[in-house]
């Protein structure tokens, strides 16, 4: 449902990602590890358009959308078609940016209101019912600073389902948050990827990987080092990388 291929991208000489080849299959839940730096992010954010990779191809959804050469892409398509298929991705990142002036429910209604044209009483009950899905039923209207910062992180993951994504992309959606607040926001991933979601996650989280993956992928110094189930990454890794990365996590 997600593949890439060769996924380049320098920032002026520094190469931040070489030759990224990734596949995701629809339904898998797919774990990125790796140390700072690495270029997990970037990579995330060349998937839904937020990065112009320098070179490569990607694929949503069976449909070429990219190919890029010198930072060009090659690949034309209407503006409406690459729109609709960027919006089966849901992305959650680290920061919730939830926008302050609205409640959690409009936070949620939002997007369905005005990007596809929802009318309002079919938004708002899709935004309870998944408000009542993370956990959040009983704070329907309550301002994003009333929220504590898990709270706040669920509403976002219900306001990115809101859009029905095909796929969702998490870019370390509990790092940001205090320690006794992360169990929360792992359980909804966890049922979200026991629903059938395909995700694609980056995390600091081994236990989730472990958990919930069924792949892991390991990022080093902008490359893809080894991937593998969990268990063959956690126990048996293949690359001295790795073994100090997980050290050193876990
Ligand atoms: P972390 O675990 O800290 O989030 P990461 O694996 O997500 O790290 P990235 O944020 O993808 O890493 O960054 C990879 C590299 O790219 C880093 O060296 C970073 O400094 C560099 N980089 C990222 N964005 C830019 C930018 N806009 N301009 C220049 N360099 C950048
Ligand atoms: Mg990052």
């Amino acid at each position: 449902i997600i593949k890439t291929e060769n996924i380049c991208k320098s920032f002026g000489s520094v190469d931040v990602l070489k030759n990224v080849s990734l596949t995701v299959e629809p339904g898998e839940v797919v774990v990125i590890i790796g140390p700072s730096g690495a270029g997990k992010s970037t990579y995330l954010r060349s998937l839904n358009h937020l990065e112009k990779p320098t070179s490569g191809k990607i694929w949503i959804d069976d449909k070429l959308i990219e190919d890029r050469v010198n930072g060009h892409n090659q690949v034309k398509l209407p503006h409406k078609e690459r729109a609709a298929i960027l919006l089966e991705m849901g992305m959650v990142f680290q920061r919730f940016n939830l926008f302050p002036h609205k409640t959690a429910l409009q936070n949620v209604m939002l997007a369905p209101m005005n990007v596809k044209g929802v009318p309002e009483k079919e938004a708002k009950e899709k935004a309870v019912k998944l408000l009542n899905q993370v956990g959040l039923g009983d704070k329907l209207d309550s301002y994003p600073a009333k929220l504590s910062g898990g709270q706040q992180q669920r509403v976002a993951i219900a306001r990115a389902l809101a859009m029905e994504p095909k796929m969702m992309l998490f870019d370390e959606p509990t790092s940001a948050l205090d320690p006794e607040l992360v169990g929360d926001v792992l359980n909804v991933m966890k049922e979200l990827a026991e629903e059938g979601m395909t995700m694609l996650v980056v995390t600091h989280e081994m236990g989730f990987a472990r958990e919930v993956a069924d792949r892991v992928v390991f990022m080093y110094d902008g490359a893809i080092l080894e991937e593998g189930s969990p268990k063959e990454i956690f126990t048996n890794p293949k690359h001295d990388r790795t073994r100090q990365f997980l050290q050193s996590v876990l």
